[in-house]
């Protein structure tokens, strides 16, 4: 069986909905299991109603929910007719009836938690289903929807839950049976705690959805259909020369989308490496084009593309009380730990600890904690720009060949040699666009590509 996963620019309106269900028609053979984002751009307008609701704005969440109620119900009468119309109809409005009434709860309690948030959001993929549903339905395929809040467990951190491997497995593995000639569909994205209680993967989860879905049913594949042709070398929104790569092992994939390549959500990759699945990027506006092949052998040497992630903080802290003395840096990390911020990279002198997070949520605790063992400062309005590829630092000349093209970039932090597959580097927010280009420029040019 295989795995078919559309993004949020593929089913952001009626023709792109039928282009996503004539890919999976086409693969009705191999027990295809097709699993949905929201319409393109409405989680961010989810998020706005949870936020606008928990401040008491009902006014705003009121209009921006009349603005999914329209995009949905309009959907469903370019795409159906007769009774499956009438059908839809009322599933969606089944569902926006609950979303109302969760907004008006919430408008009164005037609440914005984690736990609220994530129950809003999760409506966004509702909705988008039940219009596949009945699509497929309408066009005569032998369709089945399937809740994914049902099969897919979690623990209750929400906004990214963590998943409950052996629950969920069990409950896929009964639930989800896929066959020939049959289309199930379900929901990226959103889960469930044991108890039913709504939770979320974390932003762009439903690629994360999709390998486990594949994990769990031993899929012969997980294909992820998004807006571009494949993996790229770099951001084609910023770069436009990007190459696609026609292959890149699992290990680069993870630690490129670790460090920000959207195209697929970084907890992507761990339940295919656990069944050796294959995991296949491609194009919805561009089927024929071959992709790119996520896969668990090597697939060459060398700077294979470039990642990077805006609004990065940098902490320092210097304390000559560091010179020579032990459990320095294990104090450091704790107080980051109970805080649950995680690090990214890290770089130290015999007397200074400069370390980097994107979730800035408790940095005020966090340097009230941390003046405590030296003095701090704070360094916002950061990017960090990785190179990624296998053995990417071992070769000499890519050392020169960074340092040269960046002669006038000022480089904040160099994190070199923790992994071989990971070069990266902090440079100022305002100067990143400029060094991912220059770095495009010296590993992707047709004379020095490969390097
Ligand atoms: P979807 O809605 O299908 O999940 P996303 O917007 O989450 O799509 O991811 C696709 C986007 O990822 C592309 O439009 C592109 O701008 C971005 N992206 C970032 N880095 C890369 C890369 N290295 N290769 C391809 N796309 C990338
Ligand atoms: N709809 C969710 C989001 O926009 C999940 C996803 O698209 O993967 O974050
Ligand atoms: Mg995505």
């Amino acid at each position: 069986m295989i795995v078919l996963k559309f993004g949020g620019s593929s089913v952001k309106n009626s023709n792109m909905i039928k282009r996503s269900l004539e890919i999976v028609k086409g693969v009705l053979d191999r027990e295809p299991v097709m699993v949905s984002s929201a319409m393109g751009s409405v989680t961010d307008k989810l998020q706005e109603i949870a936020y606008t609701a928990g401040k008491g704005n009902s006014e705003t969440a009121e209009n921006i929910f009349n603005s999914i109620t329209n995009l949905h119900l309009t959907a469903a009468e370019e795409l159906l007719q007769g009774e499956n119309l009438s059908h839809c109809r009322d599933s969606l409005l089944a569902i926006l009836k609950e979303l109302g009434s969760i907004i008006k709860g919430l408008v009164l309690l005037r609440e914005w938690t984690p736990r609220s948030n994530d129950a809003v959001l999760s409506f966004g993929e509702r909705l988008s289903t039940t219009l596949l549903y009945y699509r497929a339905l309408d066009e005569g395929v032998n369709a089945e929807y399937i809740d994914a809040r049902e099969i897919v467990k979690t623990d209750d951190s929400f906004s990214s839950a963590r998943l409950l491997e052996k629950e969920s497995y069990g409950k896929i593995k009964k639930t989800v049976r896929p066959s020939k000639g049959r289309l199930i569909i379900t929901q990226g994205f959103i889960a469930s705690t044991l108890n039913g209680i709504t939770t979320t993967l974390g932003r762009g989860g439903s690629d994360y959805t999709a390998t486990i879905v594949g994990a769990a049913l031993g899929a012969d594949e997980v294909q992820i259909w998004t807006d571009v042709n494949g993996i790229m070398t770099c951001d084609p929104r910023l770069v436009n020369k990007a190459k696609t790569l026609k292959e890149i092992s699992y290990k680069e994939a993870q630690e490129l989308a670790y460090f920000g390549a959207r195209v697929i959500h970084p907890a992507t990759i761990q339940p295919a490496i656990e069944k050796n699945i294959p995991v296949v990027v491609k194009n919805t506006q561009n089927p024929k084009a071959a992709g790119t092949r996520i896969i668990s052998s090597e697939t060459g040497k060398g700077v294979k593309a470039i990642a990077f992630k805006k609004g990065i903080t940098v902490i320092n802290v210097i304390s000559s009380r560091m010179l020579l003395a032990f459990g320095f840096l294990k104090k450091i990390f704790e107080i980051f730990e109970k805080y649950k911020t995680s690090v990214d990279l890290i770089s130290t002198s015999e007397v200074s600890v400069s370390i980097t997070v994107d979730n800035t949520f408790s940095i005020k605790n966090i340097t009230e904690e941390l003046s405590l063992i030296g003095s701090v400062s704070v360094e916002e309005k950061n990017t960090i720009v990785s190179l990624v590829g296998l053995g990417v630092w071992k070769r000499p000349e890519t050392l020169s060949l960074v340092f040269n093209a960046l002669k006038t970039i000022p480089i904040r932090m160099v994190s070199l040699g923790s992994s071989d597959i990971n070069l990266s580097f902090v440079v100022p927010d305002k100067r990143a666009d400029e060094t991912v280009l220059l770095l495009h420029n010296v590993f992707f040019s047709e004379d020095l590509e490969n390097k």
